[in-house]
């Protein structure tokens, strides 16, 4: 039998022919098709705005990394200062932090949720704090209009790491909505994806004007920009930037993907509910919980299992052919953060406790129920304790 890969893309014949169209174009880098999609991913993401508050605007970049990097340089983070987030994320969220040379603070998360705690954030602001970094984890939202109203009472910067999180809204707002700025993902994973790309969207349009002349070395003009105008324009450059820019082929890509992106959060949703019905009280599973009355991206669907038996049972996946990943082992036990934060195990205990026990299961719109019913099946064929079905 063939394998149950953890990932397929679906990109298909739409987006092929996108970027053929776009290969044709004069522009294969940063262009009009960038701005398109700019503007349909900050409509997309405004939806549900209450009237009268000025719609999102967002910038193209060259991934998420690149774009949680820029976030906090718009919020004025540099040396010394300390930036509040989770160590259970991917590590690009407090490397962003690192690049600014500020120090990434790292508090517990919900136990339930693996989703960053609005309380241990609240007690660990200190003067030093300048940003705080929400991570929507697996595609469910942080509370951020608790941590709005933190950061708001502390001045302090707010940013959404929404890398899972496109197709997520909580408590009637989406990412972007309440933080200052919201980073994403179109990493080849991704719910949408260019096989490497980012964006940055904030309520703010100043943060974006700033963001786009440091995304391109601090020049004041993009080549686009600058070929617009038909004779030559000197551009000059008006700080020190980076090279962080989308292109064309990639915002090509990406926007027949976004036009479908509800169809396909339908299919991830059946498959997670699927999931959770397979393993929902069964003795030594579990798995986060999606908060009521909350809408998760359905980024990614983790299984809780005993710490002791997590590694054989990624191995035992494996060899029954079934895709799997770790969404995270809890990122200040890394050696870097060990040594640079002097961190240990016992630091933040809720972390390392999913750490030690999630394992990713396989999940994308494409997925057969049946491959799906395959994976179950492995699942429960794993060694340990008796996995059976409570009362069955
Ligand atoms: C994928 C991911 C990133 C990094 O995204 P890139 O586009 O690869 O830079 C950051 N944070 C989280 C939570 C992610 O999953």
């Amino acid at each position: 039998m063939s394998r149950v890969e953890f990932f397929r893309h679906c990109v298909g014949a739409e987006e092929r022919q996108a970027v053929l169209e776009a290969m044709e174009g004069l522009f294969l880098t940063t262009g009009s098709i960038v701005r398109e999609f700019e503007g349909e991913f900050a409509a997309y993401l405004s939806q549900g705005l209450p009237g009268g508050e000025a719609p999102l605007s967002a910038l193209g970049l060259s991934s998420c990394t690149a774009a949680l990097h820029l976030a906090l340089l718009c919020g004025g983070v540099g040396p010394g200062d300390e930036v509040i987030t989770t160590p259970m994320t991917f590590i690009a969220t407090p490397n962003a932090a690192v690049y600014c040379g500020a120090d990434p603070v790292f508090v517990d998360v919900e136990a339930h949720t693996g989703l960053i705690d609005p309380a241990a954030v609240e007690a660990a602001i200190t003067e030093k704090t300048k940003a705080v970094i929400a991570v929507h984890l697996y595609g469910q939202m942080a509370d951020m209009r608790a941590l709005r109203r933190i950061c708001e009472a502390k001045g302090v910067w707010l940013v959404e790491d929404a890398a899972h999180a496109v197709e997520a809204i909580r408590d009637g707002v989406r990412p972007g909505q309440l933080g200052d700025a919201a980073t994403f993902s179109f990493y080849a994973t991704k719910n949408i994806t260019s096989a490497e790309g980012g964006a940055l969207v904030s309520r703010h349009a100043e943060v974006i004007e700033r963001a786009r002349v440091l995304h391109l070395h601090g020049m004041n003009k993009g080549a686009a920009d600058r070929y617009a105008k038909k004779t030559y324009v000197h551009w000059d450059m008006v700080e020190l930037g980076f090279k962080y820019n989308m292109t064309n082929l990639e915002a090509a890509m990406l926007r027949p993907q976004l036009a479908r992106i509800e169809a396909r959060l339908e299919a991830r949703e059946t498959l997670c509910r699927r999931y959770e019905s397979a393993f929902e009280g069964v003795d030594g599973l579990d798995f986060p919980r999606v908060v009521e009355g909350s809408r998760s991206a359905r980024h990614l669907f983790t299984l809780w299992v005993p710490p002791e038996q997590r590694d054989d049972d990624l191995l035992a996946l494996g060899e029954a052919g079934i895709g799997v990943a770790v969404n995270y082992r809890a990122v200040h036990l890394t050696s870097w953060y060990r040594e640079r934060g002097g961190h240990a195990r016992g630091d933040f205990p809720v972390a390392e406790s999913i750490g030690d026990r999630t394992l990713s299961l396989p999940l994308y719109p494409d997925l057969s129920h049946a491959d799906q019913d395959r994976v179950i099946e492995a699942v429960f064929a794993l060694a340990g304790p008796a996995r059976t079905r409570e009362g069955s």
